[in-house]
């Protein structure tokens, strides 16, 4: 019969391992990413958006500006834009988002916004159309490539993970997206939170690769 102490020895290793091969989950709400040529329309010539807060992966933040998103059937107000600008701009939101707008938005990569519905952005008297770029983000795990190697995944590569918690879950078709920039962490939206009784500080394992 085994000791307490190797008992306890093995717990521990279980814990460790399942700590070192997880991750954190964090959950997205709807945001806006602008272009600057958009951010002019929006704010005036040569504005520069204010940092907020910063977020998990370097270098992106969150900006005090919030502006709002108009559809057919609906609106958002005080929606999140995140910095820094980018080459075009491109809203994610959730599907049950895309019901309340009244516009059918694809799941996409973010950045793969060919052939994307558009949406409206309104910030007082200044009104931006976009003719593409409304998406809903696919569920992806940002990882560092050192994370990558130990978990033996590649850049694009398709899991699973299971989420524990009141609801646990296996996402499947997750996209890992390795870059020397990442910050490990798999984001998920609203929706997808909301599935798996998502809580601040939840994390998921990779259960099976492609
Ligand atoms: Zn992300």
């Amino acid at each position: 019969m085994a000791s307490i102490d190797e008992l306890i020895s093995k717990v521990l290793e279980k814990v460790q391992n399942e700590v070192s091969n997880s991750f954190e989950v964090e959950a997205s709400g709807r945001h806006i990413h602008l272009s600057q040529a958009d951010v002019d329309t929006l704010f005036g010539k040569g504005y520069e958006l204010t940092k907020q807060k910063d977020l998990s992966q370097p270098g992106q933040y969150a900006c005090k500006e919030r502006i709002t998103v108009l559809g057919p059937k609906g609106a958002f107000h005080n929606v999140v834009i995140l910095g820094p600008v980018r080459p075009e701009s491109q809203v994610e939101i959730s599907l049950t988002d895309g019901l309340a707008l009244g516009v059918k938005a694809p799941i996409r990569e973010s950045g793969d916004i060919e052939g994307t519905p558009g949406i409206v952005l309104v910030n007082g008297n200044n009104v931006v159309s976009l003719e593409k770029g409304l998406i809903v983000a696919k569920r992806h795990i940002h990882m560092s490539p050192d994370d990558a190697r130990k978990a033996g995944v590649e850049n694009k590569e398709i899991v699973q993970v299971k989420v524990e918690g009141a609801r646990p879950l296996i996402f499947d078709d997750v996209v890992v997206r390795v870059h020397p920039n990442f910050a490990t962490a798999m984001h998920i939206d609203y929706d997808e939170a909301n599935a798996c009784g998502f809580t601040k500080g939840m994390r998921g394992r990779i259960i099976k690769k492609s």
